[in-house]
């Protein structure tokens, strides 16, 4: 398989398995950040459940391991998973906005962010949840609206065309920093799990 490189047109309407979209993604170039990184980490989880999370890019423990949300951030999230009585394997898929480590734990750049999103465009259409939740501010931002602010949209239901359900919060490594944040996140989660036991 060739490698994605940075100019070639890039359509993943064609690509109709989320194996094979993984594996096209593990082969991408499209960026900067691959050079700096271990590896890309596309996404993990229960493709099927209805229910994906999705945050910024990994972190040094995410690229180490090449798995999403497996350091501090990931374990707050797999505890706040946990106390609405939901497993991260089983009841949910997660990914990220960029799937290459930004140097310095950075948040990723519009440029970066641009040329890796069609990747998460098209797990998301081969996913096909019925409720996303957008895990801080980039997140929001890169697949909602460049103005909108975490601090504002968080807490409230957004429906996108394709009528899946939208919730914003803050990302568990804004807890981790401001521990005022557990309970907005806390009340954010009820509201995702009343929902997801509708589905
Ligand atoms: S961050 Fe995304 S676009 Fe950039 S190289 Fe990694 S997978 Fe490709």
């Amino acid at each position: 398989m060739n490698r994605i490189p940075y100019s070639e047109e890039f359509d993943l309407s064609v690509v109709h398995d989320l194996d094979e979209l993984n594996n096209m993604a593990k082969l991408c170039i499209r960026c900067g950040l691959r050079q700096g990184c271990t590896g890309v980490v596309f996404g993990e989880g229960n493709a099927g459940s209805g229910l994906m999370l999705i945050g910024e890019g990994p972190g040094a423990d995410e690229d180490r391991l090449g798995r999403p949300f497996v350091g501090k951030a990931g374990q707050l999230l797999d505890n706040i998973l946990q106390a609405i009585g939901l497993e991260r394997f089983t009841h949910t898929y997660i990914a990220n906005v960029v799937k290459c480590r930004p140097p310095g734990n950075r948040a990723p750049g519009p440029e970066e962010a641009m040329q890796c999103l069609p990747w998460l465009h098209r797990q998301i259409e081969l996913i096909s949840p019925r409720i996303i939740v957008l895990l801080g501010n980039t997140a929001l931002q890169y697949l909602i609206d460049p103005s909108a602010r975490i601090t504002k949209m968080r807490g409230h239901w957004l429906t996108s065309k394709s009528g899946i359900k939208i919730m914003p919060t803050y990302h568990p490594a804004a807890l981790l920093r401001d521990m005022s944040k557990k309970r907005p996140v806390w009340e954010d989660f009820q509201k995702v799990s009343e929902e997801f036991k509708k589905l």
